[in-house]
């Protein structure tokens, strides 16, 4: 299996891929961790780690009989630094700047499982590109491509932490390589000491519940006041604790063309996003990682963002939205979110309006968002 591993190997880095590894299939050993972090109701309302977490145990829940887990990285950092941002603007995290990459990974292990079958038409394999439970950080390190640093993202020496991962397992017995025993973050805190919101209970420990990426991108719903008024800008993912992280400095950038940055992400306008028709929204979500929040969430972030920064220029599109029946509960009850913390009597009085609203969610909004603007009128900023 030697010349048909090297050439595997080959065929990866020919596709585009920046690195590849490859680890036996085994039960991996940060497995009980992942249970204590479940256990400790750390992954806040992502229950499907919870449902899918058994799975996670060992590799061949998703390839019966699998032998090696081919581990692949590829670079999406773009150099483009995320300097400060417009009044109009939010972050969006550097993830979703191009095309979703789960599509551009997938189409490209789908054609190095095609190579291994026409070398070996016996083997079986499967793709994994966060779609079945893996536990791919630990699978990346086993496979020699780098380690889990304190925030829990994996880091290579060379590439840095602004990388996707992808996964192929197969029956077959490749040769694997040695795991990345050690640890590079020496007494480095900086991704701890940087997170805006102090998700991080120590080395490793990241708490969904304070985590700005979960409530951003994960969350359905409303945002508790808590949460909302600490989204410090982002309005899709955040990407602090890996943008202060030194092994980023010297990254290079990406190498495949179909993860290019698309200019729509790397500053929105958010006032543009509120008052965005459907079809536009389709368009812009068609195709992108940011769509996993979808268009409500994606509002809903915006507004939130726009309420803690307290504009007055932002009250007439966020009014529009509150003011729009026919508008998802939870853009309207951030609307009015929103409005409750910029001065002025025109947010009060768009909030007055709505104080019989007949959706529960977006009255009970109202209701907060009136007693906050009228203790505090000058607003929170
Ligand atoms: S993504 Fe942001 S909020 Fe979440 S742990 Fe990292 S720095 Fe903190
Ligand atoms: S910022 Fe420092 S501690 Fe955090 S992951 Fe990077 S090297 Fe490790």
């Amino acid at each position: 299996m030697d010349d048909l591993t090297a050439r595997l190997k080959a065929e990866a880095l020919r596709l585009g891929f920046n690195r590849v590894g490859i680890a036996p299939a085994v039960s991996p050993p940060g497995y009980p961790n992942f249970l204590r972090w479940l256990d400790e109701g750390r992954e806040a309302g992502m229950g499907y780690l919870r449902r899918n977490g058994p799975a996670r145990e060992h590799p061949d829940s998703i390839l019966e009989g699998v032998r090696s887990v081919v581990m692949v990285s590829v670079v999406y950092g773009s150099k483009r630094p995320v300097g400060e941002i417009g009044p109009r603007s939010g972050k969006v995290a550097r993830y979703a700047w191009s095309d979703d990459y789960h599509r551009v990974l997938w189409d490209k292990l789908g054609a190095l499982l095609d190579w291994l079958r026409a070398e070996h038409p016996e083997a079986r394999g499967r793709v994994v590109v966060d779609t079945a439970p893996l536990l791919e950080r630990d699978f990346a390190r086993l496979a020699g491509l780098g380690w889990i640093g304190k925030n829990t993202m994996l880091i290579d020496r060379h590439l840095g932490s602004f990388t996707f991962l992808g996964a192929l397992l197969t029956d077959l017995e490749l040769v694997t390589d040695r795991p990345h025993e050690t640890s590079h973050c020496g007494t480095c805190t900086r991704c701890l000491d940087a997170c805006p919101t102090g998700a991080f209970d120590g080395p490793n420990r990241l708490d969904a519940r304070r985590c700005i990426s979960y409530w951003t991108i994960e969350h359905r719903g409303p945002i508790p006041d808590f949460e909302a008024g600490q989204l410090d800008g982002w309005v899709f993912g955040c990407d602090v604790c890996q943008d202060v992280c030194p092994w980023n400095r010297k990254a290079p950038g990406g190498r495949m063309p179909e993860l290019e940055p698309r200019s729509e992400w790397l500053e929105p306008d958010l006032f543009g996003w509120l008052d965005e028709d459907q079809e536009t929204w389709r368009a812009r979500l068609k195709g992108s990682a940011a769509s996993r929040a979808r268009r409500a969430g994606l509002l809903r972030n915006a507004a939130l963002v726009l309420g803690a920064r307290g504009g007055v220029e932002a009250v007439a599109a966020l009014a529009r939205r509150l003011d729009d029946r026919e508008e998802d509960a939870t853009v309207r009850a951030a609307a009015a979110w929103a409005l409750g913390r910029i001065p002025g009597d025109e947010a009060r009085e768009a909030i007055a309006r709505h104080r019989d609203d007949e959706d529960p969610v977006v009255r009970e909004a109202v209701r907060e968002a009136a007693a906050r603007s009228t203790e505090d009128p000058g607003g929170s900023g």
